[in-house]
């Protein structure tokens, strides 16, 4: 696979209503400025030149549905419900994966027997853990080598981008969070497709119970989830909360919706 050129879409979500626990999740849905950056975008990769009909994208490929993968499509629905409303589409349509197994690199350390690379083990042992529960819905793989990787998981800490507010000309410092997941698009070269790429960092600082949730919940975004659930019961719900819920039925009817959407990403173009 060779990146032709890529771009980075790092929206970041705003306050939430609450979190009970005083941390808070944070994975970026894209706003309106965002959306009309990614248009413009798009349109120059394929023009290589910005357009000024930000909307007009009508020149990129149509959005199709894929194949729903195999694990998905043999999926019962049941009478849990989803929370598909809340989940964001972009300019390219839903983030939806189509080459499986998913190749996701983890940052890890050699086995050395100091507490520092320990607790790094530990950290690296839960994301595989968190991957592990995810398989049985979509096809993951490890792997060793990190340009290849479909998803990033990395042990580091978000940082926190202070950005100038125009309606009151100034500076909005955001409260330091401990995970977030960004995704960016870019060309693959044969095919010719538009292919996604996501990345989550997730703080060295979180351990236990909490860690693992954490991990499961951003692998949730990474997967295509672009949103939260209303309610505690799911992996995706928006705050964290002391006991954590595996990965809910409502998890995976909204994961299957959100495959069954059209997509520009992954076409042959
Ligand atoms: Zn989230």
């Amino acid at each position: 696979m060779k990146f032709i050129k890529d771009w980075v879409f790092n929206c970041r979500r705003g306050k939430q209503p609450f979190a009970p626990t005083g941390k808070i999740w944070r994975s970026p849905i894209e706003g309106k400025i965002i959306t009309v950056i990614a248009i413009c975008l798009m349109l120059a990769i394929f023009h290589q030149a910005v357009h000024s009909q930000p909307q007009d994208t009508s020149n990129l490929p149509p959005a199709k549905v894929h194949a729903l993968p195999q694990s998905l499509a043999t999926w019962e629905q049941n009478n849990q419900g989803d929370y598909f409303n809340e989940i964001k589409s972009t300019p390219l349509g839903y983030l939806v994966w189509s080459q499986f197994p998913l190749k996701i690199y983890v940052d890890s350390v050699p086995p050395e027997n100091t507490a520092a690379n320990q607790r790094f083990q530990q950290w690296t042992e839960t994301a595989r853990k968190a991957i592990a529960e995810w398989n049985d819905y979509l096809p993951l793989q490890e792997v060793s080598a990190r340009n290849i990787a479909d998803i990033l998981v990395l042990r580091s800490q978000p940082e926190r981008a202070v950005k100038l507010n125009p309606d009151t000309r100034l500076y909005d410092i955001p409260r330091a969070v401990s995970a977030q997941t960004n995704y960016k698009f870019y060309l693959t070269a044969d095919p010719v497709a538009i292919a996604l790429r996501m990345t989550i960092q997730v703080s060295p600082n979180f351990t236990g119970v909490s860690l693992l949730a954490t991990m499961r919940h951003e692998l949730g975004h990474a997967l295509g989830i672009w949103g939260h659930s209303p309610k505690a019961e799911d992996a995706l719900y928006f705050s964290q909360v002391s006991n954590p819920p595996a990965i809910s039925q409502r998890d995976i009817n909204t994961l299957k919706k959100i495959y069954q959407q059209p997509t520009r990403l992954g076409w042959k173009i």
